[in-house]
Formats: structure tokens, C-alpha cells, sequence
């Protein structure tokens, strides 16, 4: 089985320059055409994990997804846009501090809500990503604490409807568990094409308080394994080290063998992504599972939250799947021997203020 994936430089959001990037990065896989067809309804799906503006480099940025829906609308389909935000974060607020509602309505179309979930394997996902004949992903470029990375593969875990969420973390907090529901949800609600925003791009303890980098690139396919897969290896990781790509190649979802994708537009080693850094997760992942096992056993990453940073939004709290936070006016605490590790506080707390203690076997292995 062979890809196709295609990259394209765009250095910045400028409206203009965007929709040329993007127009280009369809154009080199034949054009969005072969996708999408006349009349179709279609779910565009930025990454939206919470209300941040596009300039806090956190969503999928709002040019990139309004350049998508001028394309499709072009075509004579009808776009719409959809997501659900992480954990508590209501979809309403989300849409609208994202900015995104904004470009729903000056692009004349709509942000969808789950009235109702549709339980699929004993997975609750919003009824609307059946209601469309076609989806578009649009993953950001981002690293992620628990996953090691958020590409076009997890991008779809976004179709689990708001607490869902927590849920599934809940009922398997191991990234070796883990794994498995993303990729579950993934082939129930397979994208037929995918633009990564790769502009603004961030790095470090991702997905919400990691560093903004300009990488000032989109990587476009049918196929999301091939797009993460290429991405890594832009980034500087190897694919087959990583539990998400090989998981995904073992089960057949796409391609995860760089040898057997075929790069159009950009040379990927002239845009080799220097010092990308990823969290801390990073080195379990390289490591063979038993090995894996073992080592995690000793090697301990906490939440942690500072006190000075927390601005008592409760959105933590709310979204703890084992409810061991507690934030009062005095004191914003953790309780650590009910904490699964899951990382949902760190990922959506808004203000940066849940970092990652480590133990002393995590730090003399420099994680
Ligand atoms: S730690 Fe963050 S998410 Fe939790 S209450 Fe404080 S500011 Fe809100
Ligand atoms: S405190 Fe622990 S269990 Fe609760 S959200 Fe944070 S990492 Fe997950």
C-alpha cells in the first residue's frame, strides 16, 4: 500500500497567503475536487481543545479553517464546522472565544452542538460526525503529554462529546490502553481528508502549555497515518518508534512506513523542523513495551498546580475523572494517591498554571 502526502510553506496567517497554501497543498494531491463532491455535506474538524484565541497558537487557526470552507464551498458542497473542546469547556464558549463562530458566520455557515451522542462500541460520539457525507480533519501541529504528539490521528478523539472524554481516560489511563481508544474512534469516524496547521506549530509540554514555535508549514492527505507519520519524521523522530504510528500501521489504518509515502511539494529533509521538543513522554514511548512496563513503574510524572498561576477557573476540577482536585479560595489542591496520571488537568488547564513534577528516576533519565 502506498500515500500520497503533499507539504506546503506558508510562513504566516495572512488571509491571502493562507488560502494560496492551502489551495496549493489540495492542488498537489489532484485537487480537493477528488474528495469532495457537488452537494455534499461536509464536517470541517479543527483541532478546538478549548476557548483560546487563534494567537495563542493552542486551536487549529481560523484562517486555515476558513480557507477550507471557501474551497469546499467553491465546489458547491456545504461546509459546517465541528468539534468538542476538552473536558468541561462547553462547545458554545469554545466556538465563540476561538473565534471560530465568527468564522462560521462571515463564511455563511454554522458551528454544530451535539444535541445527542450516538453510542458507537460503547462510544458516546456526537451524532453530527454521522450526519455529513464527507469529513475534513484539520489536526494542529502539536505535542501532547500523555500521546507524546497530536496530529490527524487523535485529532478525531475530538468526536467524543465533551466529559466522554475524561471518561475514556478514566477507564484507560495507560497510553498503552490509551492508544487504542483513539484509534478506536478513529476508524468509526475515518476523515477523507486532512490539512495539518503546521504555521504556528508547539512544542514542550503540549497540547495548551507548550511553546509556540513558527514552523510555517501545512502537510496535506487522505491518509492521517501517513500525515503523522511524515510529520514525525520532519520533527525529527523516528515513526516506528512511536505507540500511536505503530499501533495504527499493525491495524491497517493507513500508512506508517516512510518508505511508502510519497512526499509532493516541500523536500521533507529541506524542512527538517530543528530542536523540536517533545514532552516527557517521549522516551517511554521509544521503548520496547516490556521494558516500558517495567520502567513506568519507577519513573513518576505528577500534575501540579501553581498557586500563583490559578486563577480558580474550576475547568480542572470539573474535568478530573476522578474528581481528586479540589480549588478553594485558600488552596488549589491535587490529591496524588487518587491521581491516574491521565493528564486532562494539565492539558486543559487554560492559565498554564498544572506543570509536571517529576520524580528523581525521571530526572536523572532527563525526562
Ligand atoms: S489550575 Fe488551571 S484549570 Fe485548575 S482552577 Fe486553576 S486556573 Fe483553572
Ligand atoms: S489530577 Fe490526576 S486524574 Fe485528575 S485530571 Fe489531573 S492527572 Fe488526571
Amino acid at each position: 500500500m502506498k500515500s500520497s502526502i503533499s507539504i506546503v510553506k506558508c510562513r504566516t496567517y495572512d488571509r491571502d497567503e493562507t488560502q494560496i497554501a492551502v489551495r496549493k497543498a489540495f492542488d498537489l494531491l489532484g485537487g480537493i475536487g477528488v474528495f469532495i463532491k457537488k452537494g455534499e455535506k461536509v464536517l470541517i474538524k479543527p483541532n478546538m481543545l478549548s476557548g483560546k484565541p487563534p494567537e495563542a497558537g493552542v486551536n487549529t487557526h481560523i484562517e486555515i479553517v476558513r480557507a477550507v470552507i471557501r474551497l469546499v464551498k467553491e465546489l458547491g458542497a456545504f461546509p459546517f464546522i465541528g468539534d468538542n473542546p476538552g473536558g468541561s469547556v462547553k462547545p458554545g464558549v469554545a466556538y465563540k472565544d476561538s473565534g471560530m463562530l465568527a468564522v462560521a458566520k462571515e463564511e455563511g455557515t454554522i458551528c454544530a452542538e451535539s444535541k445527542d451522542v450516538k453510542l458507537v462500541r460503547g462510544l458516546p460520539i456526537s451524532s453530527y460526525f454521522f450526519d455529513c457525507d464527507k469529513i475534513i480533519s484539520l489536526p494542529k501541529m502539536k505535542t501532547h503529554s500523555l500521546m507524546c504528539f497530536t496530529g490527524a490521528l487523535k485529532n478525531m478523539f475530538g468526536a467524543v462529546s465533551g466529559l466522554n472524554k475524561t471518561e475514556c481516560h478514566k477507564r484507560f489511563p495507560r497510553p498503552e490502553e490509551f492508544v487504542d481508544v483513539i484509534l478506536d474512534v478513529f476508524e468509526l469516524v475515518k476523515p477523507q481528508l486532512v490539512l495539518m496547521d503546521g504555521v504556528v506549530a508547539m512544542d514542550g509540554d503540549g497540547p495548551i502549555a507548550g511553546k509556540s514555535r513558527e514552523v510555517g508549514l501545512l502537510i496535506a492527505g487522505s491518509d492521517s497515518v501517513a500525515v503523522d507519520t511524515v510529520f514525525l519524521k520532519i520533527a525529527g523522530v523516528d515513526p516506528g518508534n512511536n505507540l500511536t504510528i505503530r499501533e495504527a500501521g499493525r491495524r491497517g489504518l493507513g500508512v506508517s512506513d516512510i518508505k511508502n509515502i510519497d512526499v509532493l511539494g516541500e523536500d521533507p529533509d529541506t524542512v527538517r523542523i530543528k530542536d523540536f521538543k517533545f514532552p516527557s513522554s517521549k522516551l517511554l514511548m521509544r521503548l520496547p513495551s516490556a521494558v516500558m512496563k517495567i520502567l513506568a513503574s519507577f519513573i513518576k510524572f505528577e500534575p501540579s498546580i501553581n498557586e500563583s498561576l490559578c486563577k480558580k477557573c474550576n475547568i480542572c476540577m470539573e474535568s478530573c475523572p476522578v474528581s481528586c482536585i479540589s480549588i478553594t479560595d485558600s488552596e488549589s489542591k491535587i490529591s496524588h494517591s487518587k491521581c491516574i496520571r491521565c493528564m486532562c488537568c494539565h492539558e486543559l488547564c487554560p492559565y498554564g498554571a498544572v506543570g509536571l513534577k517529576r520524580n528523581f528516576l525521571a530526572r536523572i533519565f532527563g525526562l
